[in-house]
């Protein structure tokens, strides 16, 4: 029978035309095989960048439907290079936008959810024996418009194709060889995972480590869709993120990841009683904006103060928000600390081993890095702390934690 492969490209492996033939040459092998090849890509290099800040540079404001409209292009221009790249191979190929191949998504303008998708053309595409090349990060909404899925939002195109197709491989081709225990950009020491679960992954993504989108996991969990996150220039076989590793429990730590785009914001004197809680954060989830950690002081008379963290990106958007809010409960005063990071470690192995989160706040005292705040799920501590420790927690953690040695 055949096999249905889905490739997922990331922008750094289609920068420019010699990495767009390298890619191709690398799908026309798949093909060969006699697979069914569907290919996802994203934009070149740093193109949604470019494309974001050329509309900033236009409006403060853009209008987020006309901002869908733009960044679409960045994965469309892949998507076209990409096909005449393999028709230049003598592969047969076809370039699909993403509300072409049947992806259909919500209204929430740059990061709308996939709702459906009905890959009748991509199905007939297929069955005349050509690779499909789909568009990541991009579906319809029922208003007919363009949106796009958030950002690293192609994971999430490949992995929602996946499963649509059920397909028997999907592949996230990148600019390394795999999940590594920590971002090996920044820790020269890290090692290659050969195997992650989902939750892991999760956890690792939710706290920043960008090699997989976090909404991609979720979903790639959801329908089963195991993934194997491997180099677009290089054969080795690279991590499979899965549901469950054997002995993975003997594992405290299994990765590190870290957030600089952080900025943590503190209400101070606020009136300590029922809904004021809900007021504040209403107030920043109408807006959409996605708060972290929330710290409520104990109480002190009949007041308290709240600290939570919030991306630095949306910071320009929750002040004012925040100033009628603290006029309107008469809190004393706003402190924000923009210049703040989040570092977290992550293991299932948690679970049964105590002391973790002790050992993490030991090896940052001993390091001299204040935390400021702390928040933890079953698998995962996290802390917030100053940017400038951020790379020497991430270091002396990987260390601690016997991650250096991890063959
Ligand atoms: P792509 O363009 O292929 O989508 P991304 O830039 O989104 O690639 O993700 C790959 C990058 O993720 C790597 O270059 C690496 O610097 C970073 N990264 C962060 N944490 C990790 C990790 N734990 N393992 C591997 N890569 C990581
Ligand atoms: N091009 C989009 C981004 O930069 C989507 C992706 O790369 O996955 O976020
Ligand atoms: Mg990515």
């Amino acid at each position: 029978m055949l096999k249905q492969v889905v490739m997922k490209f990331g922008g750094s492996s289609v920068a420019d035309a010699e990495k767009i033939k390298r890619v191709a040459s690398r799908i026309k092998v798949a093909r060969k095989l006699g697979d069914h090849v569907v290919v996802v890509v994203s934009a070149p290099g740093d193109t949604t960048d470019d494309l974001l800040e050329m509309a900033h540079r236009i409006t403060d404001s853009p209008s987020e439907r006309e901002l869908d409209m733009l960044l679409a292009t960045g994965e469309q221009v892949s998507i076209a290079l990409l096909s005449m790249a393999l028709h230049s191979f003598n592969t047969d190929a076809v370039s699909l936008t993403g509300p072409q191949a049947g992806i259909y998504a919500d209204a929430n303008h740059t990061r709308a959810r996939i709702t459906k998708i009905l890959p009748t053309k991509i199905h007939s595409e297929l069955a005349k024996g050509k690779v499909v090349i789909v568009a990541g990060f991009q579906g319809m909404n029922p208003n007919q418009d363009i949106t796009t899925l958030g950002r690293g939002g192609s994971d999430l195109t490949a992995v929602a194709l996946a499963a649509a197709i059920s397909a028997d491989r999907c592949e996230i081709y990148t600019d390394v060889k795999g999940v590594y225990t920590a971002d090996p950009r920044v820790v020269k020491e890290a090692k290659k995972l050969d195997r992650i679960s989902y939750d892991e992954m999760l956890e690792l993504a939710g706290a920043g480590s960008q090699v997989m989108q976090a909404r991609s996991i979720e979903v790639a969990k959801k329908y089963n869709v195991e993934l194997h996150v491997r180099s677009t220039f290089l054969e080795d076989e690279g991590t499979w993120i899965v549901r469950e590793v054997r002995g993975m429990e003997d594992v405290v730590v299994s990765g590190i990841a870290f957030d600089r785009n952080q900025a943590k914001l503190s209400i101070l004197e606020i009136e300590d009683r029922p809904g004021v809680a809900a007021k504040i954060f209403g107030a920043l989830a109408d807006v959409r904006i996605n708060v972290d950690m929330i710290i409520q002081s104990a109480a002190s008379g009949f007041s308290n103060d709240i600290s939570f963290t919030v991306a630095r990106t949306d910071l320009k958007k929750a002040m004012p928000i925040l100033e009628k809010v603290k006029e309107e409960l008469g809190a004393k005063d706003i402190l924000c600390e923009e210049k703040v990071a989040k570092v977290a470690i992550v293991g299932v192995g948690m679970r049964s081993h105590p002391g973790v989160a002790a050992k993490m706040f030991q090896t940052l005292a001993k390091a001299k890095i204040n935390i400021e705040m702390i928040s933890t799920s079953e698998i995962k501590v996290a802390c917030v702390l100053k940017e400038e420790d951020c790379e020497k927690a991430v270091k002396v953690l990987h260390k601690a934690f016997n991650l250096n040695s991890k063959s």
